[in-house]
């Protein structure tokens, strides 16, 4: 019966400082669907401070662990496992998901039905609440995001861990499993669509082939692509390295959109070709300077708000152009609502939605941004390393803005 000893940042009630607290994970009550994981670095994203602040409110149980970008190594898997990793192999975390839903099982995994239940309110396989006991005694709720990685060690949830490179830093590039993940898909399910999807959506209802539904003469659409990015933190920065790195030919214009200009400057450098300091400027400045720097001066096709701000939304809108898309990201509170011109959304025919971890499916982008990150690494310019015991200091960084991606290192 292998135990393990362990520390964790545990969280006792909203807006309360962090404890780093000593606890000990017996393997025999580890339950089913679930590996340990030694991590060697978590960081720390706006979301968990959000979870730990409580601007969500009593969904978020308390005492807990929050930490949802973790990476390490597999320390423990149970007798039975039957997946592709090992003990030894170095993961990287992501978010957990049910497996059983129609949205994961057409690998819409964010879209799982219980997606915010399983990773923001902790659910485990049974849909209990799974907890930890500290060496004093108290119960605190862990399996955010089927790892609560602020700890040395945690049972994590097989869906949310990727087996990456052995040689793979991890500090560094620990918090692609959120924040870069995030910007990265967000906008990479921005991009137009080559087929009209109503003609996929046919071909698959009516098992036709392919001819029956093309017209002569449609292209592809070569539209030249501008995106605007509101918010340059870690998910903005995914944002600007999917169309620097990615897909620079097809979106020759991306705009960041900051209130901070050492930000600005760090967009300029992970490949913004424009930049708006939006302090001072009414939400109509802003968007018709976005419109302005646009390809042709047509308005933003695609737009990402990574601000969590709700005004952004609304300016994101007003500097969309001819069927623009616009993808909300960052996490207002709840309740939060804009203004919105109706008839001009439907009249330039275009598109909101909300989207959760980029709609990724982590197995197939955590280990393609690794390569793009080995070719030519970015996040030097992003992360600063801290000590678990040095919390304090790293979410008083976090907030004043000198750190964009404070990081743990265990
Ligand atoms: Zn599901
Ligand atoms: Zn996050």
């Amino acid at each position: 019966m292998p135990s393990f000893k362990a520390r964790a940042l545990v969280a006792p009630a909203p807006a309360e400082p962090f404890v780093l607290e000593n606890f000990t994970i017996n393997t025999d009550n580890i339950p089913a669907g679930q590996a340990l994981v030694r991590f060697i670095a978590s960081g720390i994203c706006h979301t968990d401070i959000s979870a730990w602040s409580g601007l969500f409110g009593p969904m978020i149980p308390s005492p807990a662990v929050f930490g949802h970008e973790g990476s390490g190594i597999v320390e423990w898997l149970p007798a039975d496992y039957a997946g592709p990793l090992q003990v030894g192999d170095k993961v990287m975390a992501s978010f957990t998901r049910c497996q059983a839903c129609s949205f994961c099982k057409a690998g819409q995994l964010s879209g799982c039905h219980v997606f915010t239940p399983k990773n923001l309110a902790c659910y485990d396989e049974r849909m209990q609440q799974q907890t930890i006991k500290l060496d004093s005694g108290v119960d605190v709720v862990v399996g955010f995001f089927g790892q609560s990685s602020f700890a040395s060690h945690m049972p994590c949830h097989f869906q949310s861990l990727v087996k990456v490179d052995a040689d793979t830093a991890l500090p560094p590039v620990t918090a692609f499993g959120c924040g870069i993940i995030t910007g990265f898909s967000t906008a990479l399910s921005l991009m137009p669509s080559h087929t009209p999807r109503s003609f996929e959506q046919l071909r698959s209802l009516m098992s036709l082939n392919g001819e029956t539904l093309q017209r002569d003469g449609v292209e592809a659409d070569a539209t030249p692509q501008t995106l605007a990015v509101f918010g340059i933190g870690c998910v903005g920065a995914g944002s600007l390295v999917f169309a620097s790195k990615v897909a620079s030919k097809q979106i020759p214009v991306v705009i960041a959109v900051d209130i901070d200009d050492a930000r600005l400057a760090l967009a300029t450098k992970l490949g913004a070709t424009h930049t708006i300091n939006s302090a001072g400027l009414s939400s109509d400045e802003v968007a018709a300077k976005v419109r302005e720097l646009s390809h042709g001066g047509t308005g933003a096709t695609m737009v990402v708000e990574a601000s969590g701000v709700p005004a952004c939304v609304e300016t994101g809108i007003k500097a969309l152009g001819h069927r623009g898309r616009l993808a909300i990201v960052g996490a207002p509170a709840p309740g939060s609502s804009i203004p919105v011109d109706v008839f001009n959304l439907l009249n330039n025919q275009q598109t909101i939605r909300g989207v959760m971890m980029g709609d990724s499916d982590p197995l197939i982008i955590l280990p393609l941004l690794l390569k793009l990150h080995k070719q030519s690494p970015w996040m030097q310019h992003l992360v600063q390393e801290y000590k678990p015991e040095n919390m304090a200091q790293a979410l008083k960084d976090a907030k004043a803005g000198t750190t964009i991606k404070p990081v743990l290192v265990w």
